[in-house]
Protein backbone atom coordinates (compact mmCIF):
# COMPACT_ATOMS: atom_id res chain seq x y z
CA UNK A 1 0.00 0.00 0.00
CA UNK A 2 1.63 3.33 -0.57
CA UNK A 3 -0.94 5.64 0.38
CA UNK A 4 -0.18 8.02 2.08
CA UNK A 5 -2.38 9.42 5.09
CA UNK A 6 -1.77 12.59 7.47
CA UNK A 7 -2.45 12.63 10.70
CA UNK A 8 -0.38 15.46 11.75
CA UNK A 9 -2.87 18.24 11.53
CA UNK A 10 -2.13 19.87 14.87
CA UNK A 11 1.29 21.02 13.37
CA UNK A 12 0.03 22.00 10.29
CA UNK A 13 -2.83 21.78 7.31
CA UNK A 14 -2.60 22.29 3.63
CA UNK A 15 -4.15 25.26 2.33
CA UNK A 16 -7.70 24.99 1.13
CA UNK A 17 -8.03 24.87 -2.82
CA UNK A 18 -10.72 27.54 -2.23
CA UNK A 19 -8.42 29.37 0.21
CA UNK A 20 -5.87 29.20 -2.59
CA UNK A 21 -7.88 30.37 -5.21
CA UNK A 22 -8.77 33.56 -3.55
CA UNK A 23 -5.29 34.35 -2.67
CA UNK A 24 -3.79 34.27 -5.95
CA UNK A 25 -5.23 37.38 -7.34
CA UNK A 26 -3.10 39.35 -5.04
CA UNK A 27 0.43 37.79 -5.94
CA UNK A 28 -0.40 38.71 -9.65
CA UNK A 29 -3.21 41.06 -10.05
CA UNK A 30 -4.15 43.00 -7.14
CA UNK A 31 -0.10 43.54 -6.07
CA UNK A 32 -0.51 47.30 -4.71
CA UNK A 33 0.57 48.32 -1.70
CA UNK A 34 -2.06 48.86 0.72
CA UNK A 35 -0.02 52.22 1.99
CA UNK A 36 0.01 53.78 -1.14
CA UNK A 37 -2.49 55.79 -2.56
CA UNK A 38 -3.99 54.96 -6.06
CA UNK A 39 -6.18 52.10 -6.84
CA UNK A 40 -4.39 49.66 -7.19
CA UNK A 41 -3.59 49.70 -3.54
CA UNK A 42 -7.07 50.12 -2.73
CA UNK A 43 -8.28 46.78 -3.93
CA UNK A 44 -5.20 45.74 -1.45
CA UNK A 45 -6.39 47.64 1.59
CA UNK A 46 -10.07 46.50 1.15
CA UNK A 47 -9.42 42.75 0.85
CA UNK A 48 -7.35 43.44 4.30
CA UNK A 49 -10.32 45.37 5.80
CA UNK A 50 -12.48 42.34 4.49
CA UNK A 51 -9.88 39.65 6.19
CA UNK A 52 -9.99 41.62 9.32
CA UNK A 53 -13.90 41.63 9.77
CA UNK A 54 -14.38 38.05 8.93
CA UNK A 55 -11.54 37.30 11.72
CA UNK A 56 -13.13 39.65 14.02
CA UNK A 57 -16.97 37.68 13.68
CA UNK A 58 -15.38 34.59 14.47
CA UNK A 59 -14.06 35.21 17.40
CA UNK A 60 -16.85 37.67 18.50
CA UNK A 61 -14.25 40.84 18.57
CA UNK A 62 -14.60 44.21 16.84
CA UNK A 63 -12.59 44.48 13.82
CA UNK A 64 -10.41 47.56 15.03
CA UNK A 65 -9.28 45.05 17.89
CA UNK A 66 -7.43 42.52 15.61
CA UNK A 67 -3.99 42.92 14.16
CA UNK A 68 -2.12 40.94 11.56
CA UNK A 69 1.15 39.38 12.61
CA UNK A 70 3.56 36.99 10.55
CA UNK A 71 1.83 33.58 13.00
CA UNK A 72 1.51 32.61 16.10
CA UNK A 73 4.85 31.93 17.69
CA UNK A 74 5.32 36.25 16.92
CA UNK A 75 1.67 37.13 18.16
CA UNK A 76 2.46 34.61 21.29
CA UNK A 77 5.70 36.81 21.78
CA UNK A 78 4.11 39.72 21.31
CA UNK A 79 1.12 39.76 23.71
CA UNK A 80 3.44 38.85 26.57
CA UNK A 81 6.25 40.89 25.93
CA UNK A 82 4.55 43.83 24.35
CA UNK A 83 2.38 43.97 28.20
CA UNK A 84 5.25 43.24 30.09
CA UNK A 85 7.01 46.10 29.09
CA UNK A 86 3.71 48.32 28.75
CA UNK A 87 3.07 47.66 32.20
CA UNK A 88 6.08 47.50 34.11
CA UNK A 89 5.27 50.45 36.12
CA UNK A 90 2.60 48.73 37.36
CA UNK A 91 4.66 45.22 38.18
CA UNK A 92 6.88 41.99 37.10
CA UNK A 93 5.10 39.17 37.68
CA UNK A 94 3.05 37.02 34.60
CA UNK A 95 1.57 33.75 35.62
CA UNK A 96 1.41 30.73 32.73
CA UNK A 97 1.31 27.05 32.83
CA UNK A 98 3.79 24.08 32.59
CA UNK A 99 2.09 22.97 29.28
CA UNK A 100 2.36 26.20 27.27
CA UNK A 101 4.00 26.12 23.50
CA UNK A 102 7.32 26.87 23.71
CA UNK A 103 6.25 30.80 21.99
CA UNK A 104 4.93 31.12 25.43
CA UNK A 105 7.55 29.60 27.78
CA UNK A 106 10.60 30.65 25.96
CA UNK A 107 9.05 34.07 25.87
CA UNK A 108 8.58 33.82 29.73
CA UNK A 109 12.16 32.20 30.27
CA UNK A 110 13.62 35.30 28.12
CA UNK A 111 11.38 37.94 30.31
CA UNK A 112 12.64 35.95 33.47
CA UNK A 113 16.40 36.65 32.16
CA UNK A 114 15.34 40.44 32.03
CA UNK A 115 13.72 41.05 35.63
CA UNK A 116 11.02 39.71 35.59
CA UNK A 117 8.78 36.81 37.87
CA UNK A 118 7.28 34.24 36.18
CA UNK A 119 4.99 31.36 38.03
CA UNK A 120 4.62 28.23 36.13
CA UNK A 121 0.86 26.60 36.96
CA UNK A 122 1.05 22.76 37.43
CA UNK A 123 -1.60 20.88 35.53
CA UNK A 124 -3.78 17.60 36.63
CA UNK A 125 -2.87 14.18 35.14
CA UNK A 126 -5.36 15.38 32.45
CA UNK A 127 -3.42 18.63 31.74
CA UNK A 128 -5.70 21.11 33.31
CA UNK A 129 -4.90 23.65 35.59
CA UNK A 130 -6.92 24.45 39.13
CA UNK A 131 -8.28 28.04 38.90
CA UNK A 132 -7.93 27.81 42.80
CA UNK A 133 -4.08 27.64 41.75
CA UNK A 134 -4.80 30.55 39.55
CA UNK A 135 -6.00 32.77 41.90
CA UNK A 136 -3.99 31.68 45.10
CA UNK A 137 -0.98 32.49 42.46
CA UNK A 138 -2.33 36.47 41.59
CA UNK A 139 -0.01 39.25 43.71
CA UNK A 140 -0.18 42.71 43.61
CA UNK A 141 2.78 42.86 41.40
CA UNK A 142 0.87 40.00 38.64
CA UNK A 143 0.26 42.14 35.28
CA UNK A 144 -0.61 39.35 32.95
CA UNK A 145 -2.39 35.66 32.93
CA UNK A 146 -0.97 34.04 29.89
CA UNK A 147 -2.91 30.65 29.31
CA UNK A 148 -3.54 28.30 26.65
CA UNK A 149 -7.17 27.80 24.98
CA UNK A 150 -6.88 24.63 24.14
CA UNK A 151 -2.75 22.27 24.20
CA UNK A 152 -1.45 21.20 20.81
CA UNK A 153 0.16 17.88 22.39
CA UNK A 154 -2.86 16.06 24.44
CA UNK A 155 -5.76 17.97 23.13
CA UNK A 156 -6.62 19.57 26.62
CA UNK A 157 -9.41 22.08 26.75
CA UNK A 158 -8.50 24.62 29.98
CA UNK A 159 -11.49 26.47 31.68
CA UNK A 160 -11.01 29.12 29.53
CA UNK A 161 -14.47 31.14 30.90
CA UNK A 162 -13.85 30.70 34.45
CA UNK A 163 -9.80 31.97 34.16
CA UNK A 164 -10.91 34.66 32.09
CA UNK A 165 -13.51 35.62 34.81
CA UNK A 166 -11.33 35.69 37.71
CA UNK A 167 -8.75 37.48 35.58
CA UNK A 168 -11.63 40.69 35.12
CA UNK A 169 -12.45 40.18 38.49
CA UNK A 170 -9.02 40.73 39.89
CA UNK A 171 -8.20 43.61 37.18
CA UNK A 172 -5.38 41.64 35.52
CA UNK A 173 -5.25 40.80 31.56
CA UNK A 174 -5.88 38.10 30.40
CA UNK A 175 -3.59 36.61 27.07
CA UNK A 176 -4.69 32.85 25.81
CA UNK A 177 -2.49 30.74 23.24
CA UNK A 178 -5.83 30.02 20.81
CA UNK A 179 -3.93 28.86 18.17
CA UNK A 180 -5.25 25.42 18.55
CA UNK A 181 -8.62 26.39 19.26
CA UNK A 182 -10.22 29.36 17.00
CA UNK A 183 -11.43 27.13 13.53
CA UNK A 184 -11.63 24.27 15.93
CA UNK A 185 -14.20 24.71 18.50
CA UNK A 186 -16.41 28.15 19.30
CA UNK A 187 -14.12 31.01 20.76
CA UNK A 188 -16.17 34.06 22.15
CA UNK A 189 -13.59 36.73 23.67
CA UNK A 190 -16.46 38.54 24.82
CA UNK A 191 -18.61 35.91 26.41
CA UNK A 192 -14.66 34.47 27.82
CA UNK A 193 -13.53 37.75 29.13
CA UNK A 194 -10.25 37.80 26.77
CA UNK A 195 -7.83 40.56 26.64
CA UNK A 196 -5.17 39.49 24.30
CA UNK A 197 -5.68 35.99 22.14
CA UNK A 198 -3.40 35.01 19.35
CA UNK A 199 -3.98 32.69 16.12
CA UNK A 200 -2.46 31.18 13.49
CA UNK A 201 -4.17 30.52 9.59
CA UNK A 202 -2.35 27.56 9.17
CA UNK A 203 -3.74 25.24 11.50
CA UNK A 204 -7.16 25.58 10.45
CA UNK A 205 -6.39 25.01 6.33
CA UNK A 206 -5.33 29.03 5.84
CA UNK A 207 -1.58 29.51 5.21
CA UNK A 208 1.49 29.48 6.85
CA UNK A 209 3.65 32.43 8.36
CA UNK A 210 0.26 34.77 9.08
CA UNK A 211 -1.93 34.88 12.09
CA UNK A 212 -3.10 37.23 13.98
CA UNK A 213 -3.36 39.24 17.64
CA UNK A 214 -6.67 40.06 18.80
CA UNK A 215 -6.20 43.00 21.73
CA UNK A 216 -9.01 44.13 23.16
CA UNK A 217 -9.84 47.84 22.83
CA UNK A 218 -8.14 50.14 25.36
CA UNK A 219 -5.28 47.77 26.28
CA UNK A 220 -2.24 49.67 26.59
CA UNK A 221 0.68 47.25 24.87
CA UNK A 222 3.91 47.73 23.49
CA UNK A 223 5.09 47.23 19.53
CA UNK A 224 7.35 44.12 19.22
CA UNK A 225 8.26 44.76 15.49
CA UNK A 226 9.26 48.13 15.10
CA UNK A 227 9.25 50.84 11.82
CA UNK A 228 6.29 52.02 9.60
CA UNK A 229 2.73 52.54 10.30
CA UNK A 230 1.41 49.88 9.34
CA UNK A 231 -1.86 48.24 11.14
CA UNK A 232 -2.71 51.36 13.24
CA UNK A 233 1.02 52.10 14.29
CA UNK A 234 1.34 48.61 16.09
CA UNK A 235 2.59 46.52 13.36
CA UNK A 236 4.99 47.64 11.34
CA UNK A 237 6.17 45.92 7.93
CA UNK A 238 4.03 45.53 4.41
CA UNK A 239 1.17 43.56 4.98
CA UNK A 240 1.14 39.84 3.95
CA UNK A 241 -2.51 40.77 1.67
CA UNK A 242 -2.59 37.29 0.17
CA UNK A 243 -1.71 35.55 3.32
CA UNK A 244 -4.24 37.56 5.29
CA UNK A 245 -6.77 37.09 2.04
CA UNK A 246 -6.58 33.89 2.78
CA UNK A 247 -6.49 34.03 6.41
CA UNK A 248 -10.10 35.33 5.96
CA UNK A 249 -11.48 33.13 3.73
CA UNK A 250 -10.11 30.19 5.68
CA UNK A 251 -11.46 31.14 9.17
CA UNK A 252 -14.90 31.78 6.90
CA UNK A 253 -14.74 28.07 6.45
CA UNK A 254 -14.03 27.03 9.38
CA UNK A 255 -16.53 28.38 11.00
CA UNK A 256 -19.03 27.52 8.85
CA UNK A 257 -18.48 24.14 8.94
CA UNK A 258 -17.49 23.12 12.96
CA UNK A 259 -20.26 21.27 14.56
CA UNK A 260 -20.93 18.96 11.63
CA UNK A 261 -16.86 18.61 11.23
CA UNK A 262 -16.49 17.86 14.82
CA UNK A 263 -19.25 15.59 15.19
CA UNK A 264 -17.26 13.65 13.07
CA UNK A 265 -13.98 14.26 14.08
CA UNK A 266 -14.79 12.57 17.34
CA UNK A 267 -16.56 9.85 16.46
CA UNK A 268 -13.24 9.23 13.74
CA UNK A 269 -10.45 10.03 17.04
CA UNK A 270 -12.79 7.89 19.67
CA UNK A 271 -12.70 4.82 17.14
CA UNK A 272 -8.55 5.59 16.73
CA UNK A 273 -8.10 6.19 20.08
CA UNK A 274 -10.07 3.05 21.64
CA UNK A 275 -8.64 0.82 18.97
CA UNK A 276 -4.74 1.65 19.99
CA UNK A 277 -5.58 1.55 23.50
CA UNK A 278 -6.16 -2.02 22.96
CA UNK A 279 -2.89 -2.86 22.44
CA UNK A 280 -1.25 -3.70 25.59
CA UNK A 281 0.68 -1.46 27.80
CA UNK A 282 -0.49 1.80 26.37
CA UNK A 283 -2.27 4.92 27.94
CA UNK A 284 -4.18 8.10 26.97
CA UNK A 285 -2.96 10.96 27.04
CA UNK A 286 -5.15 13.98 28.17
CA UNK A 287 -8.74 14.06 28.63
CA UNK A 288 -11.65 11.73 27.31
CA UNK A 289 -15.28 13.97 26.25
CA UNK A 290 -15.92 17.44 26.31
CA UNK A 291 -12.62 18.68 27.28
CA UNK A 292 -10.62 17.43 24.54
CA UNK A 293 -9.90 18.63 20.80
CA UNK A 294 -12.19 16.81 18.87
CA UNK A 295 -9.13 15.61 16.55
CA UNK A 296 -6.45 15.31 18.64
CA UNK A 297 -5.53 11.66 19.72
CA UNK A 298 -2.01 11.20 22.62
CA UNK A 299 -1.14 7.53 23.64
CA UNK A 300 1.92 5.97 25.11
CA UNK A 301 3.34 2.78 24.17
CA UNK A 302 5.75 1.35 26.43
CA UNK A 303 8.96 0.17 26.51
CA UNK A 304 9.23 1.77 23.04
CA UNK A 305 10.69 5.26 21.32
CA UNK A 306 7.81 7.19 20.15
CA UNK A 307 10.35 8.61 17.31
CA UNK A 308 11.07 4.93 15.97
CA UNK A 309 7.37 4.40 15.97
CA UNK A 310 7.24 7.28 13.70
CA UNK A 311 9.81 5.93 11.45
CA UNK A 312 8.37 2.62 11.16
CA UNK A 313 4.24 4.82 10.39
CA UNK A 314 6.21 6.71 7.75
CA UNK A 315 7.39 3.75 6.25
CA UNK A 316 3.75 2.75 5.76
CA UNK A 317 2.80 6.22 4.51
CA UNK A 318 1.55 7.52 7.66
CA UNK A 319 2.42 10.90 9.02
CA UNK A 320 2.10 11.10 12.78
CA UNK A 321 3.98 12.79 15.52
CA UNK A 322 5.48 12.20 18.93
CA UNK A 323 4.64 15.51 20.55
CA UNK A 324 4.94 19.04 18.94
CA UNK A 325 6.78 19.60 15.97
CA UNK A 326 9.21 21.61 17.58
CA UNK A 327 10.55 19.22 20.03
CA UNK A 328 11.36 16.22 17.13
CA UNK A 329 14.41 15.33 16.89
CA UNK A 330 15.41 16.30 20.22
CA UNK A 331 16.09 13.77 22.77
CA UNK A 332 13.91 14.98 26.43
CA UNK A 333 10.50 13.94 26.45
CA UNK A 334 8.07 16.24 25.85
CA UNK A 335 7.45 18.48 28.62
CA UNK A 336 3.85 18.52 28.52
CA UNK A 337 3.97 14.35 29.33
CA UNK A 338 6.20 15.41 32.06
CA UNK A 339 3.86 18.16 33.39
CA UNK A 340 0.86 15.43 33.54
CA UNK A 341 2.93 13.21 35.80
CA UNK A 342 4.24 10.35 33.22
CA UNK A 343 7.76 8.80 34.32
CA UNK A 344 10.76 9.72 31.32
CA UNK A 345 10.25 6.31 30.26
CA UNK A 346 6.85 6.36 29.57
CA UNK A 347 6.77 9.41 28.25
CA UNK A 348 9.78 8.94 25.37
CA UNK A 349 7.09 6.55 23.91
CA UNK A 350 4.34 8.85 22.67
CA UNK A 351 2.49 9.09 19.68
CA UNK A 352 -0.19 12.25 18.54
CA UNK A 353 -2.43 11.58 15.42
CA UNK A 354 -4.27 14.57 14.97
CA UNK A 355 -7.31 14.17 12.56
CA UNK A 356 -8.62 16.83 10.18
CA UNK A 357 -10.89 17.19 7.42
CA UNK A 358 -10.13 14.99 4.82
CA UNK A 359 -9.58 11.92 7.75
CA UNK A 360 -11.82 8.94 6.60
CA UNK A 361 -12.87 5.99 8.42
CA UNK A 362 -10.57 3.79 6.39
CA UNK A 363 -7.83 5.65 7.19
CA UNK A 364 -8.34 5.22 10.64
CA UNK A 365 -9.28 1.74 9.92
CA UNK A 366 -5.80 1.06 7.95
CA UNK A 367 -3.38 3.40 11.41
CA UNK A 368 -5.44 0.65 13.33
CA UNK A 369 -4.68 -2.48 11.33
CA UNK A 370 -1.07 -1.24 10.74
CA UNK A 371 0.15 0.54 14.24
CA UNK A 372 -0.17 -2.98 16.30
CA UNK A 373 2.47 -5.14 14.12
CA UNK A 374 4.37 -2.04 14.61
CA UNK A 375 4.21 -1.91 18.63
CA UNK A 376 5.27 -5.74 18.49
CA UNK A 377 8.35 -5.39 16.36
CA UNK A 378 9.84 -2.57 18.05
CA UNK A 379 9.15 -4.24 21.83
CA UNK A 380 10.32 -7.41 20.25
CA UNK A 381 13.97 -5.15 19.88
CA UNK A 382 13.61 -3.45 22.73
CA UNK A 383 15.88 -4.55 25.87
CA UNK A 384 12.92 -2.77 28.24
CA UNK A 385 10.62 -4.95 26.93
CA UNK A 386 12.85 -8.01 27.47
CA UNK A 387 13.90 -6.71 30.83
CA UNK A 388 10.20 -7.03 31.22
CA UNK A 389 9.61 -10.02 30.48
CA UNK A 390 12.18 -11.67 32.16
CA UNK A 391 10.86 -10.11 35.51
CA UNK A 392 8.10 -8.78 35.39
CA UNK A 393 6.61 -6.27 37.06
CA UNK A 394 8.12 -5.20 40.03
C1 LIG B 1 1.42 25.95 16.15
C2 LIG B 1 1.29 26.61 17.48
C3 LIG B 1 1.94 27.82 17.75
C4 LIG B 1 2.90 28.48 16.80
O1 LIG B 1 2.27 29.02 15.69
P1 LIG B 1 3.14 29.36 14.38
O2 LIG B 1 2.15 29.93 13.43
O3 LIG B 1 3.71 28.06 13.92
O4 LIG B 1 4.18 30.34 14.77
C5 LIG B 1 1.73 28.41 18.98
N1 LIG B 1 0.91 27.85 19.89
C6 LIG B 1 0.28 26.69 19.67
C7 LIG B 1 -0.62 26.13 20.71
C8 LIG B 1 0.44 26.02 18.45
O5 LIG B 1 -0.18 24.87 18.25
Amino acid sequence: MNKSIYMDHAATTYTKPEVLEEMIPYFTTYFGNPSSIYTLARETKKAIDVARDKIAKAINANENEIFFTGGGSEADNWAIKGIASAYKQKGNHIITTTIEHHAVLHTCEYLAKNGYEITYLPVDEYGLINIKDLENAITDKTILVSIMFANNEIGTIEPIKEIGALCRSKKILFHTDAVQAVGHIPVDVKEMNIDLLSIAAHKFYGPKGVGALYVKKGIKIDNLIHGGGQERNRRAGTENVAGIVGFGKAIELATKNMEENNKKLVYLRDKLMNGLLEIPHTRLNGPRGENRLPGNSNICFRFIEGESILLMLDANGIAGSSGSACTSGSLDPSHVLLAIGLEHEIAHGSLRLSLGDETTEEEVDFVLKTVPGIIQRLRDMSPLYDDYLKKGEK
